[in-house]
């Protein structure tokens, strides 16, 4: 109670904004707003047969997954973006691990839990790291983590060299721009594991392939991969 009203007061003077919408939010809710709670663009990917999951079909001949998820679809300039933009660059670690934890329960309840040993998040560059202060797929790792029921292992990769801006190459420089920069740390943490890998957003799909490439050359039963938002091609 005491509680409840302390946050009412300190709503007055600094109301709470949905990261999705910038609405205030209301005394019960957090991070997000009941409207877009409802109705953001959830893919359900992981109710799909694996045949018929599109996200999967997109790994098909460059590597092998077990499971390709998704919580959210990318919508540019919507409620989409502007969650992964607060995550990223306005230090809102939390939202990370908060629809980490959201999706991992919808996973856990699916049955899903099941099917993986280890949640390994791609890891940022150290200096990027140093610079924002939190990787923001081990955040989401994290949250998938605890709503799976299922240990994280934040430093199974580790990326060795700066990888140069993508947006100006196409598709093969950048499947060369980060195939050479994933390795396994510690490969006796990955051999025989079911490994599912996570990061915030998957755009073509190459970073995941490259860490899950690695994953399985350094001993890995195999990968899944599962991201916050996934853009269409
Ligand atoms: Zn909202």
């Amino acid at each position: 109670m005491l509680r409840t009203l302390w946050d009412d007061f300190v709503g007055l003077i600094y109301p709470r904004l949905c990261l999705a919408c910038q609405e205030p939010l209301i005394t019960g809710e957090n991070h997000l707003c009941t409207g877009c709670r409802a109705e953001l663009p959830y893919t359900d990917y992981h109710r799909l047969p694996p045949d018929q999951n599109p996200l999967g079909r997109r790994f098909w001949g460059k590597l092998p997954v077990r499971h390709a998820l998704s919580y959210l679809r990318f919508v540019r300039h919507g409620r989409v973006q502007h969650l992964l933009h607060e995550l990223k660059y306005q230090g809102q670690r939390d939202v990370g691990t908060a629809l980490g934890q959201l999706y991992g329960a919808e996973l856990h309840a699916a049955g899903l839990a099941a099917d993986f040993d280890l949640i390994v998040p791609v890891p940022l560059h150290p200096k990027k790291l140093a610079k924002r202060g939190y990787n923001q797929a081990a955040a989401f790792a994290t949250g998938l983590a605890e709503g799976m029921q299922l240990p994280a292992t934040p430093a199974a990769l580790r990326r060795t060299t700066n990888t140069k801006t993508q947006t100006k190459k196409n598709r093969a420089e950048r499947w060369e721009n980060v195939a050479t920069v994933f390795e396994v740390e510690n490969p006796t943490t990955v051999v025989g594991k079911r490994v599912l890998v996570v990061d915030d957003v998957l755009t073509t799909g190459a970073t995941l392939e490259a860490c899950g490439a690695v994953l399985l050359a350094a001993g890995a039963a195999e990968v899944s991969i599962a991201t916050i938002a996934c853009a269409d091609r």
